[in-house]
Order: C-alpha cells, then structure tokens, then sequence
C-alpha cells in the first residue's frame, strides 16, 4: 500500500484519533448490539496503539441520527462492548468536539482509551464541514482512518481532519485495502465471482471491473432475475430493473467476449406471495407461471454453482442467492456459505447482508477474509478510490518532509 500507516511512525505518547466503523446492527426492540464484527476487526489496531502507550481517542458514526441528538443512537453500548473485550475501561464524552471533549482528552494518560459520541449528532460531519474537522484535530496529534467501511463519504471525519494533522492508515483499513486489492491485482485462478443480492444497478461497476479478472461468473439472487429477462425468459412477478435490461446484456456480451463462463440460474424457487408463512415452490427457469416471483435459486443450479466453485483457487462472493430474510428462501444461501467455508481456496466475501449470513452461520473463520465494508467494498472492486484513503499521507511524503513534527520510525 501507498499510504503511511500506524506502524511507520512513532504513536508512544501521542493523543491518537481514530476514526472507526462502529456502525454495528442493532436489535430493534432491545437496542443490543446483534453483531459486534466490526468492533472486533479494528481490535489489531485500538491494541497496538494502546501497547505503544498512546491516549487513543475513537470516534464512529452509528446509524442515522440526522445531525440531532438521538438517545438510541448514543455509543455507550458500544463503548461498553469494547470495553469488555480489552477489559479495560472505554467513557464517551458528551459530544464528540468542544471543551468538555477536550478536558476529557487532557486528562487522558497513555493506553487509556475514550470514545467521542457518534459524529453523526452533528449535521457538519456529514457536511463535510471544516470547523467540525477542525474541532476533532483540536484533540489529538495524529489522525488514523480505520475506517474502512465508510471511507467511501466524504464526510469530515474521514476525509478533513488531514488538513489539521499528519494522517496514516490504521490496520483494519490496510488490510482490507491489501487483501481486496489482491483480487484485483493477482488472483489465483480460476478465480470465481459468485454475486447476488437485491440489484443489478448497485453492482453495475464492479461486475464490469472484475469481468477482466474472473474466470466464472456466478449470478443468483435477486439480480438474476434482471439477466435472466434479458434472455427473454418469463420471470413472473419477480422484480427486476426494467432500465438496467442493456447492462445485463451488455455484461453477458463482455463476458462473452473475455471468456468468462457466466452462469445464471437452471432452476429457481418460486412463490405466488412473499411472505413469512409462503411455501416454496421448484420450477425450471423455463416454467415461471406470470404470477409467480422468484425468491432462491434451486437445487440444480446450486450443485452447478458448486461444481464451478470448487474448481477455484479464489471466490470473491457478494451478496446473498435469495430473500435470505425468510428462512424457508436461505437453502441456497447457505449451501454457497457451507461450500466456501470448505474450499481450500482463498474466499473472500464482501456486502452486509453476505458478511452477516456467514457470521450468523459461524463460517467467518472458515473464510479467508469478510470485509468490513459494504458500499466502500464495491467502490472499491469498481476500481475506484476512496475518499478517505486518498486523504491519507503518501509513503513518499516521508522522504519529502511532509511530516509536521512527526517522528517516523526506520
Ligand atoms: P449485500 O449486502 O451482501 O451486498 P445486497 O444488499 O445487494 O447484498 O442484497 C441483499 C438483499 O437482496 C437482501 O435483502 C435479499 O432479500 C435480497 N434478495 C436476494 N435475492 C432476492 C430475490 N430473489 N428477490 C428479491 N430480493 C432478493
Ligand atoms: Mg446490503
């Protein structure tokens, strides 16, 4: 990687501020946390800094609070959560800039930890507003982005505090941009994608920038049905996008032309209602009645897709076969799960909805890698930057003394 991390300068006593992606999901009745991945990933971090004896200073956004003070929305659960998992003690101030803020991080002493309270209180984070940014350098002296999973929006705290202080990389944010870009760069092959999920039009770019890298294309889920229309092919009720018809052929012409074996669905499970009680039914992808929609893949294509998955030495999978929502449409979600945690090869899995049905199944560790991230993800396997990456020091900007009394280490 480019960018200067955590590891090239010296942390020993400084006020470290770090942007984090605490956004985790929360139970909607209780307001507890439902999985703390995101918290844990940026554990390699929050350590080092801590083993260095820096004041470490967090700061995340979590959920959508609208620039107003939300009470559920406050970062006390996940200060806690972290908490327990360092076992040591992690406050929240009241706001994440001003003067109290800045007395709390005064009388920090090296490896204590404290949180801001979620950025998002304030409208000017997601303004991107230089007086917001500014009050958060106010409180430290070096700036990390370990941020990976909103380091695709330009908001303050990921892509303004580098105006006011020296900015590195933290550890989750290298690896995620390392390992991702492993699969642009040089995967092994074959290398298969295998994509589903809600929409073809959020997924556009990165289809098109990975069909010059991948030698199976696997498309399941809802996007499918959009392919599968543009084979003139009667999809019932199935939703698909009316305007993204061209893409879908010209994707299948791209892969055509490359020698990408894309596969679509053979058979599908079709229900006439989508509902929680809804009994599904097999059909053949030349058998959907006009009033039926399509809600997983079945039992033929799954072993097709399995078949081709276990020829790969790299699978890069996003999103999820059907609406894994329901468990009666999560057969062939978790039969692709089941088979990556098996392969020998390096499975790599991208998208909220992909990463959480792996963690919810316990197969993460199975994986090679989950990434944190969701829409930076695929901006990213799109082929291109992200904001807040690109606002990170340069690894040459050591040799042109761009440094501001940074002390880097040899
Ligand atoms: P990820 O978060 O892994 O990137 P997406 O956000 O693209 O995945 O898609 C997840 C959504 O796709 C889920 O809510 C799921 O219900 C939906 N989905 C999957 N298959 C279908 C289908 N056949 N019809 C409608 N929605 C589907
Ligand atoms: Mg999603």
């Amino acid at each position: 990687m480019d960018k200067l991390t955590i590891k090239d300068i010296d942390v020993s006593g400084k006020r470290v501020l770090v942007r984090v992606d605490f956004n985790v999901p929360l139970d909607e009745k209780t307001g507890a946390i439902t999985d703390d991945s995101r918290i844990r990933a940026t554990l390699p971090t929050i350590k080092y800094l801590i083993d260095r004896g820096a004041r470490v200073i967090l700061c995340s956004h979590l959920g959508r609070p609208e620039g107003k003070v939300v009470d559920k929305l406050r970062l006390t659960g996940v200060a806690q959560r972290l908490s327990q998992i360092l076992g040591k003690q992690v406050g929240v101030t009241r706001s994440s800039i001003g003067s109290e803020t800045e007395k709390s991080v005064a009388s920090l002493k090296s490896g204590d930890v404290l949180f801001l309270e979620n950025l998002r209180f304030h409208s000017a984070e997601e303004r991107d507003s230089p007086l917001f940014a500014r009050g958060l350098a106010r409180l430290a002296d070096i700036y990390v982005n370990d941020a990976f999973g909103t380091s695709h929006r330009s908001h303050a705290s990921i892509v303004r505090v580098g105006e006011y202080l020296p900015s590195v990389a933290g550890l989750l944010l290298e690896k995620e941009l390392e390992t991702l870009g492993s699969i642009l760069e040089n995967p092994a092959h074959p290398f298969g994608g295998l994509l589903g999920g809600a929409k073809v039009s959020d997924k556009v770019g990165m289809l098109e920038n990975i069909m010059d890298k991948v030698d199976f294309l696997l498309i399941g889920g809802g996007m499918a049905a959009t392919f599968l229309k543009a084979k003139s092919y009667e999809i019932g009720l199935s939703l698909i996008e009316a305007d993204r018809l061209d893409t879908a052929v010209g994707l299948m012409e791209k892969a055509a032309r490359n020698g990408v074996n894309l596969l679509l669905p053979v058979d599908v499970v079709v229900v006439d209602e989508i509902s929680a009680e809804a009994k599904g039914k097999i059909a053949s992808i030349e058998n959907i009645s006009p009033h039926q929609r399509i809600v997983d893949i079945g039992p033929q294509t799954i072993k097709n897709f399995q078949e081709e998955l276990q020829k790969c030495k790299t699978v890069f999978w996003n999103g999820p076969m059907g609406i894994y929502e329901i468990a009666q449409f999560t057969e062939g979600t978790q039969a692709m799960a089941r088979l990556l945690a098996s392969l020998e090869a390096a499975t790599i899995i991208g998208g909220g909805s992909s990463a959480e049905i792996v963690t919810k199944m316990g197969l993460a560790d199975k994986m090679t890698f989950v990434s944190t991230g969701g829409g930076a993800t695929l901006r990213f396997l799109g082929g291109q930057t992200l904001p807040g990456v690109e606002a990170l020091l340069d690894k040459d900007s050591l040799a042109a003394g761009k440094l501001k009394g940074l002390t880097t280490l040899a």
